[in-house]
């Protein structure tokens, strides 16, 4: 057995119901195929024209393929990401939500849609601020009609993350969003124990990533 299909194996069994989405970003097809093999589906990348050369190849041999956009999305990539991803999880502010709407409604393509929250209002980061997601769910919803079903967040490195994860827990409660994304390698037990419905899992899959990456 090799290291792929044991580390899903492995992790699968960690979860418990929520879903693995295996982040294949800087991983080379034959990686993936190897993920495939072992009857992984979901898949994660960070960019769009990188998730293009991989996805439209392995698509028509694997049509139950569901691939879910991590990454930073510009306005200017939106008709691409809506035509090829399944899932796009980093929506973020306005202009994007205007942007999707109009992709939207344009390509009859309906991809999920997730909020990603900065959940330790780092300067850094993307995402919305906790105290701004209410009235950001109401624009998205009222103001362009999309259908948001989850949330996301990347909490800070070297910081417990529960009680992150916790509150983003709740944000997901009280908005009633059944979708809750959250979890990497180091630290997707914890996501799983603290409510996440979907981890996102990249070294602990494939090993390191030799590669840059945008993170
Ligand atoms: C790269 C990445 C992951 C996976 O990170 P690992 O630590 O390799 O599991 C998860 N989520 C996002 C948004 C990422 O960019």
């Amino acid at each position: 057995m090799n290291d792929i299909v044991l580390n899903l194996a492995v992790i699968r069994q960690r979860i418990g119901a929520a879903d693995l989405i295996a982040v294949s970003k800087t991983q080379p097809l034959e990686a993936i195929i190897e993920a495939l093999a072992a009857g992984q589906r979901k898949f994660g990348e960070n960019r769009v024209q990188e998730a293009e050369r991989k996805f439209l190849l392995l698509r028509p041999r694997f049509p139950d393929i569901e691939l879910h956009l991590i990454g930073p999305l510009q306005t200017n990539k939106v008709r691409d990401a809506v035509a090829l991803f399944d899932v796009i999880q980093t929506l973020d502010r306005p202009k994007l939500a205007d942007a999707l709407a109009t992709e939207i409604r344009a390509s009859k393509r309906d991809p999920r849609l997730s909020i990603q929250v900065n959940i330790g209002n780092e300067p850094q980061k993307a995402g919305i601020a906790p105290e701004a997601l209410p009235a950001f769910l109401a624009y998205c919803r009222a103001e362009r009609g999309l259908t948001i079903s989850g949330l996301m967040c990347i909490p800070p490195q070297s910081l417990d993350p529960r009680p992150y994860f916790n509150k983003m827990r709740a944000l997901a409660d009280t908005h009633k969003l059944p979708h809750l994304s959250m979890g990497m390698s180091a630290d997707f037990e914890m996501a799983v124990e603290c409510g996440a419905t979907e981890v996102r899992v990249g070294s602990a899959i494939f090993g390191q990533r030799l590669t840059q990456e945008n993170a």
